[in-house]
């Protein structure tokens, strides 16, 4: 089901220092999300979305609430999207309140972190690169090489390979782009093979980083979802997980220290960053100088 709401803000401050994005504001034009990836920590009871699979609510008033907020703030942050839903989830197609709101923030100026598993993020190429004038980044998540395995973990998302050719024409166009590898699912994305196929796909499409993370999140009620995932499409995993999980939040994959080794040495060879690098707004003693 896809209902309108009326938000009340749009734009949240991001916690500081924001270590991996360098973010200073956050920003949401959906509840919910169509990707509908297995694992997504959204689900999760802290966030308060009820209703996170059947349903996404489109903040339609957003457009209107960005414009005011941004021509209220003083400082030029980094504006990040897509970590409590997809920006270009299917729906955004029709909707195109991304493509609405990526216009207002190149007219503010405002530099833009965007996190997404879908090719569509290709439509607002033009608009991308005048936002890039200042700053724009864009961060695919991949956590398999393997688009069958994919359709089966994140079924309304872009395959792997379209997410992986629309980095090579983002990086192609100048604007920095990457690989958020997370969460890497333990027993099932944890081995030597898909990692290194993740970094040397990645490295014939361009990418400036890859960020890794070699575990995931489980908790409470996106636990139970994910567990009844397993036991249709794994069976015998769940019991697995429970045994070395037990209530644990954060699951690091049992060989992540190797994993880690490999993944660096990798890296190093392709010259591919494990960070990105992050915006940084003049200061008035650089102005000067220059
Ligand atoms: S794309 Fe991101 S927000 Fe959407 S379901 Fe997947 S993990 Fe969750």
């Amino acid at each position: 089901m896809i209902e309108e709401i009326q938000a009340k803000v749009l734009l949240s401050h991001v916690k500081q220092p924001d270590t991996w994005f360098g973010l200073k504001y956050n920003m949401n034009l959906y509840r919910g999300c169509q990707h509908q990836c297995i694992y997504c920590d959204s689900r999760s009871e802290c966030y308060r979305i009820e209703n996170f699979d059947t349903e996404v609510l489109v903040k339609a008033n957003a457009i209107e609430l960005l414009e005011k907020e941004l021509a209220s703030k003083r400082v030029k942050g980094t504006i990040g999207t897509g970590s409590m839903n997809d920006p270009y989830m299917p729906l955004e197609e029709e909707v195109n309140l991304t493509g609405r709101a990526l216009k207002v923030i190149a007219r503010f100026g405002f530099p833009v972190h965007i996190m997404t598993k879908s090719d569509l993020v290709l439509r607002d190429l033009d608009t991308l690169c005048e936002i890039n004038t200042r700053f724009a980044a864009v961060s695919f998540t991949v956590t398999t090489a393997d688009d069958e395995l994919a359709k089966k973990l994140e079924p309304g998302a872009s395959l792997v390979s379209d997410r992986f050719r629309a980095m090579k024409t983002l990086s192609d166009h100048g604007i920095q782009t990457g690989v958020t590898m997370m969460p890497i699912l333990p027993f099932i994305e944890d081995d030597e093979e898909n990692i290194r196929q993740i970094v040397e796909k990645a490295h014939a499409h361009g990418p400036a980083y890859i960020i890794p993370w070699f575990g995931m999140s489980l908790r409470d009620r996106q636990r139970a979802y994910y567990y009844d995932k397993l036991d249709k499409l794994f069976p015998g995993l769940r019991q697995k997980y429970e045994r070395m999980f037990g209530n644990q939040y954060h699951c690091a994959v049992p060989n992540a220290d190797r994993l880690s080794r490999m993944f660096n040495e990798l890296c190093d060879r392709y010259g591919i960053a494990t960070r990105m690098k992050r915006y940084e707004p003049e200061t008035g003693i650089q102005m000067r100088l220059f």
